[in-house]
């Protein structure tokens, strides 16, 4: 995948920038953005895919060996989010990060990583940190449960998050076994265990809501699905969605994401979401694959497009 990434990544950039600034809709749309070149070098890919928000990794998202961010470099990104009014600015924490292992050495590992993230996302002048909540293997689901909070409250202990309303956020997952936060009741539990340590609030995935289980796709199942997060996380506190299609059944848990629109979720649902006025105040994150040349490009589009004019 870096390979393809990677080039479509340098292409964007080598491509002269657009005359006029590009259309954007009333939603705030992006899509999880190449860092290839420099973290700061996101914004501008993101703006040239006519994004007003994006994600990305600060560091290598399989490797411990974290980036080393220059005050430049930092300086640049607030520069390009200032200047292409994007907002908001959104990390996705590395996939390594295990809050809820069940190894001191891993646990441990994971606590360092984690503080860096934060670190630097509060550094680059980043919004919101998704964060997996991670896999409980050899303990029980409760005891995972606070381990990872113990694990995020250390992680994050004398740091002043307050600051520009920066907030983590815990991410649902595809329901693999094992995995914290498979339902929207642990999300919502984590997220409110977590409230008097530091500004936290959820992240939902479509792909992952889809193969976890729940209805997002006919009608009545997105409604209810929508009332059932309204009970249990609250959508007040989902700032971000990351809009993905599924390649797997409905209940599959398996954790493959598809082209908007062309899997089993289909065009519909993400239309009733991006029109959807309880989630107005959110922004919608594409993490589509890149199979061809442009497939970035047609994500965002095809998001921007269901937005209601
Ligand atoms: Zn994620
Ligand atoms: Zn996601």
């Amino acid at each position: 995948m870096p390979t393809k990434w990677e080039k479509e990544a340098k292409d964007i950039l080598k491509q002269p920038a657009p005359s006029s600034p590009p259309k954007l809709t009333s939603r705030r749309i992006g899509i999880h953005t190449s860092t290839a070149g420099g973290p700061e070098t996101a914004a501008e890919r993101a703006y040239r895919l006519g994004c007003n928000t994006f994600q990305m990794f600060s560091s290598s998202p399989r490797m411990w060996k974290p980036y080393q961010l220059s005050e430049i470099q930092c300086a640049e990104m607030k520069r390009l989010k200032e200047t292409y009014g994007i907002s908001p600015l959104v990390i996705h924490t590395s996939y390594l990060v295990n809050v809820a292992s069940s190894t001191t050495e891993f646990l441990h590992k994971s606590i360092a990583a984690f503080r860096a993230e934060v670190e630097r996302a509060l550094a680059l002048g980043a919004q919101y940190l998704v964060l997996h909540a991670g896999s409980y293997r050899g303990l029980s689901r409760q005891e995972g449960l606070e381990r990872a909070a113990h694990a995020i409250a250390e992680a994050t202990d004398r740091l002043d998050l307050a600051a520009c309303g920066f907030k983590v956020l815990i991410e649902n997952a595809a329901g693999a076994e094992y995995s914290l936060g498979s339902s929207f009741e642990q999300v919502a539990e984590l997220v409110e265990r977590l409230r008097s340590v530091l500004p936290v609030a959820a992240c939902i995935d479509t792909c992952h809501t889809h193969v976890a289980g729940y209805d997002i796709v006919s009608p009545e199942g997105y409604e209810h699905t929508m009332k059932y997060l309204e009970n249990t996380i609250g959508l007040k506190n989902i700032p971000i969605w990351h809009c993905n299609d599924a390649k797997a059944a409905r209940a599959s848990k398996l954790d493959r994401h598809q082209h908007i629109g062309e899997g089993t979720i289909g065009l519909e649902p993400f239309r009733r979401l991006l029109n959807d006025i309880r989630t107005s105040h959110a922004a919608f994150i594409a993490e589509t694959p890149i199979d061809e040349p442009g497939d970035d490009q047609k994500n965002v589009n095809a998001l921007k497009a269901l937005v209601a004019p």
